[in-house]
């Protein structure tokens, strides 16, 4: 049976009957077929998505009733949890209990944004004697979201709750690699009384109806999550419309630990922040820069964690699931080779597992990659694999240039005992969000989240989102 898309509040099969298949990365099964989205579906879309706004059916709501729907979608969320987790480990590969977290956090993001929808305020503005100016957010209309495919529900609630919060109305992308639980999320929303036209979930290539989404003249607003080279294509596109855009894209955000450190908790911390969905995150951790003197100690700790950890498939709930891709897979390999051949030497993993077991799906052991130095292609361009470059330093001056001798600027960690120490580095570092003896907070809802330098710019999560989904009127009155 073909999984259809969602629009205008229909299941629909695409314009010219095309399909593509989404594939299990931990067996190399097809998990599904899915309609494919055209040119023409995209159209239809974004023409349902314009008359559930102008008709109001979704703008002119009640912002407290909008919230409640958002509430319920939230419920419905948590009340699948099993079930979506399920699916989305099949189709993205993840390990079951990641999976759930992500499923926890889409019910969050629709919960924490639900309670917004009837707070979004503008100011007055004191003019003197005989004027009252007034400002109101009103939201931008059509929002665009172009999802990858390694947080498929996670991202796509990220987006989707505050666009929907803000009275907007939206057309959903997932990848091609993991559409499956953007469309149970397009199916809870109508179940759960969103109006036809409001959340539209379309399926497809990004050369066919990514183009068709990105560059269509009647969006408003574009939230785009991806890779660099995409997002600057995507960009562009937008920019002929004159569509303001959030650009979410890469990393190669540095954990840097001091030899004052908590060992085990960095150890931990670090470990976590490479291996987790086996590296295909944005914000993953993927440099570590550790203080000379406790290199030793700390790698032993990692190494003995990577090499312990249970490969396996997603639904197995090991420690790390296999990679997305026959093709994602054979490039860090490739990046493994790049980096030993650049003097980097390899003190774990390195290379697929042997168990003959896993033949089928895409695996790579946990991986890391010891005396690199900061110039080197495995300590400047985004792997998206759990292939961890670790680096030394030997003050805070050399830890602070390294850490931005990047062309990413994402998320930061640093490890020490020394508050004054950590102050000071965190003022220096030149990333969206900064952790300290910590990275990553449960999802991070309310945090906001987003790029310096080519990882984007805009905010998504916390109350910063919404600033991409509404524009400000102000009414001036002369009495
Ligand atoms: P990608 O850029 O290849 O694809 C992202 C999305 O864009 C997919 O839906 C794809 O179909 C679509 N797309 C591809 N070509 C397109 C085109 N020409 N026009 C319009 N749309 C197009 O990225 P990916 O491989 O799916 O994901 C991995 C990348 O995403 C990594 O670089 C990662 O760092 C980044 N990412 C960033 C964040 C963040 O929040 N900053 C989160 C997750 C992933």
């Amino acid at each position: 049976m073909t999984e259809l898309l969602i629009i205008n509040g229909e299941r629909v099969a695409a314009s010219d009957g095309g399909t593509f298949d989404s594939i299990n990365p931990s067996t190399g099964d097809v998990l599904a077929t899915v309609a494919k989205a055209t040119k023409a579906d995209i159209d239809r879309a974004v023409d349902s998505a314009h008359a559930a706004f102008e008709g109001k059916a979704w703008g002119g709501m009640a912002p407290a009733e909008r919230g409640r729907i958002m509430q319920r979608m939230s419920q419905a969320l948590r009340d699948r949890v099993e079930e979506l987790a399920e699916l989305e480990s099949r189709d993205n590969g993840k390990p079951l209990r990641q999976a759930r977290t992500d499923v926890q956090v889409a019910a969050r993001y629709f919960e924490f944004f639900a309670g917004i929808a009837d707070k979004i305020m503008g100011n007055t503005i004191p003019l003197g004697p005989g004027y009252l100016d007034y400002t109101v957010r009103e939201p931008i209309g059509v929002s665009a979201h172009i999802v990858p495919w390694n947080y498929p529900i996670q991202i796509g609630a990220r987006g989707v709750a505050p666009a929907l919060a803000a009275g907007c109305v939206v057309v959903l992308k997932p990848s091609s690699e993991s559409p499956m639980t953007a469309l149970r999320l397009g199916e809870i929303g109508l179940a759960c009384g969103l109006p036809p036209g409001v959340l539209n979930i379309v399926p497809g290539t990004g050369s066919e109806a990514g183009v068709a989404l990105a560059s269509h003249p009647r969006i408003n607003q574009l939230t785009f999550t991806g890779s660099v080279d995409v997002g600057v294509a995507v960009a562009k596109m937008a920019a002929e419309n004159v569509v303001p855009v959030v650009m979410e894209l890469g990393g190669k955000s540095p954990n840097i630990v001091f030899a004052d450190a908590d060992m085990d908790l960095a150890a931990q911390g670090v470990a976590n922040a490479i291996f987790q969905n086996a590296g295909q995150t944005c914000s993953a951790g993927s440099r570590l820069l550790v203080e000379r003197k406790a290199h030793g100690a700390l790698v032993d700790r990692l190494a003995a964690r990577a090499n312990s950890m249970r490969v396996g498939p997603g639904v197995s709930d090991p420690d790390m699931g296999p990679i997305i891709s026959k093709r994602q897979l054979e490039t860090i390999e490739r990046y493994v080779q790049v980096g030993t051949a650049e003097g980097a030497h390899i003190a774990a993993g390195g290379s697929r597992p042997t168990d003959a077991s896993l033949g089928r799906g895409f695996y790579f052991r946990p991986t890391l990659l010891e005396s690199v130095s900061p110039g080197m292609r495995v300590a400047q361009e985004e792997i998206f694999g759990p292939v961890l470059a670790i680096l030394d330093f030997d003050d805070l001056d050399e830890a602070a240039t390294i850490a931005n001798r990047s062309e990413y600027g994402l998320v930061s960690g640093i490890w020490t005992r020394d508050i004054n120490k950590a102050m000071a580095l965190a003022s220096r570092i030149k990333a969206g969000q900064v952790y300290i003896n910590t990275y990553g907070a449960g999802g991070g809802v309310e945090l906001p989240f987003g790029g310096y330098k080519k990882s984007g710019y805009g905010r998504e999560k916390g109350l910063e989102s919404l600033a991409s989904y509404t524009q400000v009127k102000n009414v001036c009155i002369k009495y």
